[in-house]
């Protein structure tokens, strides 16, 4: 992520330190709040472009595509007085962008706005797009049955939609980058389903390390499409603050030259989960914190530098069946584990592993299995899957191969479909 501002000398306590603000990450309301501008129900509540919101069975809708944008010059100049409540204290960080600096968060946004509000429409919306009970309890069990599936990366495992008003926000980013298009095509209408894959292709484009800056214009046009077909496809009052903001979004990423999910809340959010893990009881609770995260930076400093990899051996044979880290698991023996992706795009399942050289160096680990004879594109439509490294494979090879680390492209998350896998690679 590239920081546009210049380093400050913050003084605390004697000491100095170096601070730059690369941007600050939140919810609408403490954007709003700390912007001292409109909130997102405010009809001048957009903080990217200048268009009046109207007001329409009971939400504040915004239907423009291509209104007037706000810049940061125009904010400090309050080219509309309107969108002003007060003014910010941040506005005195010289330098400080008051709108690009503020990036939409993609944790709220899209998976708890978005995608949530998504499904909503399929499972309560109007009778045009709700789905039966019947196509709902099928989309549940296809969801249910790939739970054994979702590899160890993911901190939560897919739920059925009867559950839907309780999923947390990975759940929704597990749906809408993976398991969303499986889990709903033949049940979802085409025409609603062709809609869904135009959000699901571009969000997974800005969401990819290798892609994200390189195609964010393809990913902004895809995105335009999707809002300006929510109207015919889900009703005028569709349009509310949170599916507007999407062709807001590849902007972002744009200016930050990073992935969405490099300046989301993700981070944040997962961290506090750490936190009340970590916490037993009501009593102390910062101390109870500050000694457990001592204990775990003393137990880091003991293990060394490869401290962090755990590789785990049969007893009986000495083979190696587990090896992981805090970025990736690999099993010989678990499924959901067992897939990578190679640089050539080949997709090998793990039979065997053991260390070429150095024990317990992932760069010296050796993977052993067969690989998928045959590939092909897995959906078509807003674009070949093959140009994301999606496939439909099948026929797993009776040879095997055997690859370093090193040329492993990603882990992947594999779905048995009939008698082919679908073939995702993970994005984080
Ligand atoms: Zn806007």
């Amino acid at each position: 992520m590239k920081f546009q501002n210049y380093w400050r000398r913050v003084e605390v306590a004697g000491t100095v330190h170096k601070v730059a603000i690369s941007a600050i990450i939140c919810d609408a309301p403490a954007r709003a709040f700390l912007k001292c501008v409109k909130g997102h129900t405010g009809f001048y509540g957009c903080e990217r472009c200048c268009q009046r919101g109207v007001y329409l069975n009971s939400k504040v809708v915004f239907n423009e595509c291509d209104a007037e944008l706000r810049t940061d010059d125009t904010f400090k100049n309050r080219n509309q007085k309107d969108h002003h409540l007060a003014n910010s204290p941040l506005e005195n960080i010289q330098n400080f962008g008051m709108v690009s600096q503020f990036p939409l968060d993609f944790m709220q946004q899209v998976c708890l706005g978005v995608m949530r509000r998504l499904l909503l429409h399929w499972i309560k919306g109007s009778n045009s797009c709700r789905l039966s009970p019947r196509e709902r309890l099928g989309i549940s069990e296809r969801l249910n049955s790939i739970r054994n599936l979702t590899p160890s990366e993911f901190n939560r495992i897919p739920r059925g939609l009867d559950t839907v008003e309780r999923w947390k926000a990975n759940e929704f980013r597990l749906f809408l980058l993976y398991t969303g298009p499986y889990a709903v095509s033949s049940y979802v209408k085409q025409k609603l389903y062709d809609h869904f894959m135009i959000l699901h292709v571009a969000i997974r484009i800005l969401c990819s390390n290798e892609m994200a800056v390189g195609h964010c214009e393809y990913a902004k046009q895809l995105l335009h499409s999707f809002v300006s077909a929510m109207t015919m496809n889900y009703g005028p009052d569709s349009v509310v603050y949170n599916i507007h903001n999407l062709i807001h979004t590849a902007d972002d990423v744009k200016f930050m030259s990073a992935p969405l999910q490099d300046f989301s809340c993700f981070p944040f959010e997962n961290m506090l989960g750490q936190i009340k893990r970590i916490i037993r009881t009501a009593n102390n609770p910062l101390s109870q914190l500050t000694r457990r995260l001592a204990e775990s930076n003393a137990m880091c400093l003991g293990e060394g530098s490869s401290g962090d990899l755990k590789v785990r051996r049969d007893p009986l044979t000495g083979k190696v069946f587990e090896v992981s880290n805090k970025e990736i698991t690999l099993s010989t023996c678990k499924d959901k584990n067992a897939y990578v992706m190679l640089k050539d795009k080949r997709v090998l399942r793990i039979e065997e592993m053991h260390f070429s050289e150095r024990d317990s160096q992932l760069s010296d680990l050796v993977l052993v299995g067969p690989v998928f004879k045959y590939y092909e594109n897995y959906f078509i439509y807003p674009c070949e899957s093959s140009k994301l490294s999606i496939f439909k494979a099948w026929d797993i090879s009776a040879s095997v191969d055997s690859v370093m680390f090193v040329n492993i492209y990603k882990k992947c998350f594999v779905i048995p479909k009939g008698n082919h896998f679908i073939v995702y690679p993970l994005l984080h």
